[in-house]
């Protein structure tokens, strides 16, 4: 799955990693999400065990990884980090399960993406703290048992509805996270423009949260493009209203915080297929995008400000679509 907010370098990394908030008080916003976890965490360190396993789902960028990150912190346990796409194989996963240590955290992230066989394993594992190990082939095959020293999994996935139920049910506490509000993203930036010491005033940071897509890795990307912008153009300028739409626009986020493949996505919608219905597969096709991508990624936000709906025929546009786009809709003619 190609993530599309994906920071593109290193030293994006680095600073991504830098602007993690470490405890779940520093956390912004998902408050039901945050006193939930509180709890389980609360119990946990009460009774000296290892906390519940963990399912955490929603579109890239909105803080499954940086939560996995604070159980782990609040916890005062280890943590590991792996991938469903990085077990490809029973005994991947078979590895990185008998080297954890006790009570320490295991982070996978993309874990609809995993193998079957290895799921079958996990299951074993995060209900008895056990695995069964095959040695050998065809008739003579036979299988070892393993304990596990006790660990927390904490499982993120952008598309939940991936997950076979065996292993959704293992989880003994699953989150769906939203969308940030504005008002949300505000303090994502100021928080983060306090920590890479550029100076926003708050209309800009309302400009720059208007235009981030209800993610904070978005905001806090679009905030070090603005930052960027300041170096060059600004002689070290406040961020006002001005560099920052001069910023934005150069990164092709229009004013309502839609990048090239949302645009791209509607633009097919309204113009090439009428207003839909359009299958998610000619959609993808059309756009020169994975199918997954659009799934996960485009449309959950496109459907969220309500400029897509999704029939069992397809997708299709709305009126509202139409007018940020600026072609006249279908509607609008019967006038
Ligand atoms: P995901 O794993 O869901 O793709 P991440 O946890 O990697 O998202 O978060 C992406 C970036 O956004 C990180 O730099 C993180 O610091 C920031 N971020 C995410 N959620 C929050 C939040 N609630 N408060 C502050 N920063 C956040």
């Amino acid at each position: 799955l190609r993530d599309v907010d994906e920071p593109v370098d290193e030293s994006e990394l680095a600073i991504e990693g830098a602007l993690r908030p470490s405890s779940l008080a520093e956390f912004v916003g998902q408050q039901k999400v945050r006193g939930q976890l509180q709890l389980l965490l609360d119990a946990a360190r009460i009774q000296q065990r290892p906390a519940d396993h963990i399912l955490l789902s929603g579109p890239p960028g909105l803080g499954k990884t940086t939560l996995a990150m604070i159980v782990a912190h609040e916890s005062e346990r280890p943590l590991r980090l792996s991938s469903g796409p990085a077990i490809q194989h029973a005994g991947d996963l078979a590895a990185l399960l008998s080297s954890l240590t006790p009570g320490e955290v295991l982070f996978i992230d993309e874990v609809h993406r995993m193998a079957r066989s290895a799921e079958e394993m996990l299951y074993l594992a995060m209900e008895d703290f056990r695995i069964d190990i095959m040695v050998g082939k065809g008739a003579g095959a036979t299988s070892i048992p393993l304990d596990l020293a006790p660990f927390t999994l904490v499982g993120a996935t952008t598309r939940s509805g991936l997950l076979p139920n065996p292993l959704r049910d293992r989880f003994g506490f699953t989150a769906h996270l939203e969308y940030y509000e504005p008002v949300e993203l505000e303090r994502v930036i100021e928080r983060s423009a306090r920590l890479i010491g550029v100076a926003v005033p708050p209309e800009a940071r309302a400009e720059i949260a208007r235009r981030s897509r209800g993610t904070p890795r978005i905001a806090n990307r679009l905030l070090r493009r603005v930052r960027d912008y300041l170096i060059v153009h600004g002689d070290g300028a406040d961020a006002d209203h001005a560099i920052v739409d001069a910023a934005l626009d150069l990164y092709d986020v229009d004013p309502i915080g839609l990048d090239r493949l949302d645009r791209a996505v509607l633009d097919a919608v309204v113009r090439r297929f009428r207003g839909g219905p359009v299958g998610l597969s000619t959609l993808a096709v059309t756009v020169g995008e994975e199918a997954e991508t659009i799934e996960s990624v485009v449309e959950p936000y496109l459907v969220r400000i309500g400029f897509l709906g999704r029939t069992p025929r397809g997708r299709i546009a709305t009126p509202e679509a139409y007018a940020h786009l600026g072609v006249r809709s279908p509607e609008s003619m019967l006038e």
